[in-house]
């Protein structure tokens, strides 16, 4: 039998359940990878996840090589043309049988809906596995049989009905006949635009094992501390990998977990804590699947539909800049142009500040962070944007809102984040380094504060309370 795999958010060989379960099947396999400038574009895509995209998919093609399996990456116009692309090279080169993992957008459902309809009037099998959660979105309910939509109480059920057999994880070895191949092999041919230095990022699977390894004998332990901090960089930095699918979250946890007795919930709270944050990832996909609203631009919480957020062009510009004059804000947003990864921490702060202090949508702050992060994840970053401005699932609540400069206290005591990002600052002494620019610093190239921190606040806090009011809560 001929096997196709069409790779999407899953490029690795390691725990790759599509690719593991074609090559059982199958006695000859091809894989392939469509890509759509303007899905891309659609989705905000960055051009640093793009070219850490490109840059994976040479490594992946080198290591299917190994297992007689061809790659072929194909530009196609949409998520519609591809249906038929897809149908056709499958006709092309007389597959009996498609594999995929499968994606949870609404756009990647639809598509993936019309492909199986043609590929089924093609007489064409399609199989279909779920490699980025432990549990299928949708499957975990409440009590009352409804779909969570507070983190605590998904994290119970998913511990409660976890087993150790989900992490049975195995990958492919054993290399198959070559098949006979009816299309061309075309070089990679990928728009690389991108000013972010790419050696933070080495791409393939090695370098994701290396960097999980890495991360759970040196900083896991003490994560619990360190993790906020920004300046420690006390986290795995693994987002990027698991994004694109480099690295499996089961991979993850079941490496975690052997350093704490296949513990969850006790033992290590380094390792807990850890394995709490990639549930956090798999509770907002489970958002996206039960709750699609969030996935068209609306809020989880109805009522903030009618906040009267502000609109300045020139506010705009310096937040996007790193100009806004609040120096762990600007050095937030500096360290994403820089290296297209941003501190969780200062995901908070930034996004809290940009909904609530500029009171500005927070589907422009959602759509910036998209355009930037190597990471760039919708629905972990719809959930981060939704969670900042109160407007999402386990939202804090509206009159929560973080103060810059007690944040940055607390989370870069010295400055020395704020310092590398923003060498303008680097005299200045510990005491003002969490302060807006004063006369004393006249001479220093930065700044005047954008906006004044109580007012805002104040001003926040009133569209919320007119916003209920417009909605009788
Ligand atoms: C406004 C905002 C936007 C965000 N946008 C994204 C995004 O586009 N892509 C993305 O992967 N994460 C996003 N996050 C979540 C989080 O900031 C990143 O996952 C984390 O900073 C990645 O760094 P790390 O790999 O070192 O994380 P670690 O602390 O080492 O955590 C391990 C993994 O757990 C997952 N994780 C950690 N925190 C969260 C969280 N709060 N929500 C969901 N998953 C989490 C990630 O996959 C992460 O790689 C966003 C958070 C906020 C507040």
């Amino acid at each position: 039998m001929k096997g196709l795999i069409w790779f999407r958010s899953d490029l690795r060989i390691d725990d790759n359940p599509a690719l593991l379960n074609a090559s059982k099947t199958c006695d000859e396999l091809i894989s392939i990878y469509f890509f759509s400038k303007f899905q891309w574009a659609l989705h905000n895509e960055s051009a640093v996840k793009l070219e850490f995209v490109h840059e994976n998919l040479i490594l992946l093609e080198q290591s299917l090589q190994k297992l007689n399996i061809p790659l072929l990456v194909i530009e196609t116009q949409n998520y519609e043309s591809l249906s038929s692309d897809l149908v056709s090279f499958a006709k092309l080169n007389s597959v009996d049988h498609i594999f995929w993992n499968n994606e949870f957008g609404v756009n990647e459902g639809k598509r993936d809906l019309a492909v199986t309809n043609l590929l089924n009037d093609s007489g064409i099998n399609v199989t279909c596995f779920d490699d980025q959660v432990i549990y299928e979105p949708g499957y975990l309910r409440t009590g009352q049989g409804k779909p969570f939509s507070v983190f605590t109480p998904f994290k119970r059920r998913w511990i409660e009905n976890f087993s150790l057999d989900f992490l049975n994880l195995e990958k492919a070895t054993k290399p198959l006949k070559i098949p006979q191949l009816n299309s061309d092999l075309s070089p990679l041919n990928f728009p690389k635009k991108n000013a972010v230095d790419m050696t933070l990022w080495p791409a393939g699977e090695v370098s994701a094992l290396e960097r999980l390894s890495s991360f759970l004998a040196n900083k896991v332990n003490s994560y619990n501390q360190s993790r906020n901090d920004p300046i420690l960089d006390g986290t795995s930095r693994i987002s990027p990998y698991l994004a694109l699918g480099i690295i499996s979250p089961k991979r993850c946890i079941l490496e975690g977990l052997k350093l704490n007795n296949f513990e969850l919930s006790s033992g290590n709270k380094g390792v807990c804590k850890w394995i709490d944050e990639i549930i956090w990832r798999e509770f907002y996909r489970n958002i996206m699947h039960s709750f699609p609203k969030v996935s068209k631009n609306l809020p989880f919480q109805d009522y903030t539909k009618h906040i009267h957020w502000r609109y300045s062009e020139d506010e705009l510009e310096r937040f996007y800049s790193g100009n806004t004059g609040f120096p762990i804000i600007d050095a937030g947003i500096r360290q994403m142009l820089q290296e297209g990864w941003m501190h969780n921490r200062l995901r908070m702060v930034v996004a809290m500040f940009f909904t609530k202090n500029m009171l500005h949508d927070w589907r422009l702050g959602e759509k910036f962070f998209m355009q930037n992060l190597i990471d760039g994840d919708f629905s972990s970053n719809n959930g981060g944007w939704q969670w900042s401005s109160s407007t999402g699932t386990d939202a804090a609540p509206y009159f929560r809102i973080f103060n810059p400069i007690t944040q940055s206290q607390n989370f870069d005591p010295k400055g020395e984040f704020i310092k590398k990002f923003i060498p303008e600052l680097k005299d200045v002494p510990i005491a003002k380094i969490h302060q807006p620019k004063d006369d004393l610093f006249s001479s220093i190239d930065y700044p005047a504060p954008i906006l004044n921190l109580k007012e805002s606040r104040m001003r926040a806090i009133q569209a919320f309370k007119d916003a209920r009011e417009v909605s009788g809560i």
